[in-house]
């Protein structure tokens, strides 16, 4: 519930409504805005009668909101959030951020000769796998905490903060140890113990979306995140399942303007996994731009073809910095400048 207050309520009005809303046994989060000030009510299981509210000084409306996400809603929080990750921002009025790197860590050969490629080319943060969430248990399964500790000492060779998965609730503080953003991968969006724990962390998130995961069922996955404290929070596109098996999964890159509507949280988009092939990468990567993502994470590795896991669609380093180029000239056609 929302009680959007009259423009000139006064602060002992705000207080007393935050005040009411806590004898109710819930929470009071005002929202100060340019205009008017909102309060939302958080910590109810269901319908709350507003009886109580509605009537006090300097109320103007009650709305109640059906939703199973607040605080991650643009109703709760009108600004766009920025997420700080060592530096590199994601969220309105900062350029979009290139995340590159292979899907994982498969030695400190590999993983070096990546951050060199990916960093000489402009990525700003290097990605890489160290637990693998792989379809069949055959497959290869990542490096654990050794595909860490090299992910961190390539990063900081490159000098560029990094990223990897934590699969599992265990995993979670040598995940923190080593890495500037937890990803939480696809097949965990719901895993709710997962989200809670990350959400005890301050440290930046990445959530993936699920691959047949509702844009309702994502933002409520994001808001078990905020719940629990930690506003650091960018959603990521990475494809959807639907019928069609030429490309791996469907990127539906609707969503981008959408949450972007819906939600303050910066979103970024994964042309790698949504489209399971070399060639379409690029092409999504800069219609991501196009719609308005705060960022693109691609997969880039030194050998493709010997990778041990998504070769298919990795770009080689040489693709990856023509991608570079290309994305930096759409980004000045679409600043009105000079390509
Ligand atoms: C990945 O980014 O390495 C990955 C496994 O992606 P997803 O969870 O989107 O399948
Ligand atoms: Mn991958």
């Amino acid at each position: 519930m929302l009680i959007v207050m009259h423009h000139n309520a006064s602060n002992e009005q705000i207080k007393a409504v935050s005040e009411a809303i806590g004898a109710m046994g819930l929470q009071a989060q005002p929202i100060p805005g340019s205009e008017r000030t909102a309060i939302g009510v958080l910590g109810n299981q269901g319908y709350v009668d507003d009886t109580a509210l509605r009537d006090l000084p300097g109320v103007r409306e009650v709305i109640h909101v059906s939703k199973p996400y607040k605080l991650v809603s643009r109703d709760f929080h009108p600004q766009t959030t920025v997420v700080n990750v060592a530096g590199v921002m994601f969220g309105d009025q900062h350029l979009p951020v290139i995340i590159a790197g292979p899907c994982s860590v498969e030695s400190e050969q590999q993983i070096l000769k990546a951050a060199d490629l990916v960093k000489a080319a402009g990525a700003q943060i290097l990605r890489g796998g160290a637990f693998k969430p792989r379809t069949g248990p055959h497959s290869f399964q990542g490096l654990g905490v050794e595909g860490l500790k090299l992910l961190r000492q390539a990063g900081q060779r490159v000098d560029l903060p990094v990223i990897t998965e934590v699969m599992r609730i265990e995993q979670l503080d040598a995940v923190c140890q080593y890495a500037d953003v937890l990803q939480i991968g696809a097949r965990n969006m719901q895993n709710f113990d997962l989200l809670k724990e990350v959400g005890k962390t301050k440290h930046p998130v990445l959530l993936k979306r699920g691959m047949s995961a509702t844009i309702e069922e994502f933002l409520s996955a994001a808001e078990y995140i905020l719940a629990e404290g930690n506003p650091n929070v960018i959603l990521c596109e990475r494809g959807i399942r639907t019928f069609e098996r030429t490309t791996r999964n469907t990127l539906d890159l609707s969503v981008v303007p959408l949450i972007r509507e819906m939600s303050h949280l910066p979103i970024v988009v994964d042309p790698s996994h949504a489209t399971g092939r070399r060639s379409l990468v690029a092409p999504m990567a800069k219609a991501a731009y196009v719609v308005g993502a705060h960022g693109i994470m691609v997969e880039v590795h030194p050998d493709p073809d010997k990778a041990l896991c998504d070769g298919a669609q990795s770009l080689t380093g040489e693709g990856f910095a023509q991608l570079v180029i290309e994305l930096r000239q759409l980004q000045a056609l679409m600043a009105g400048g000079q390509v």
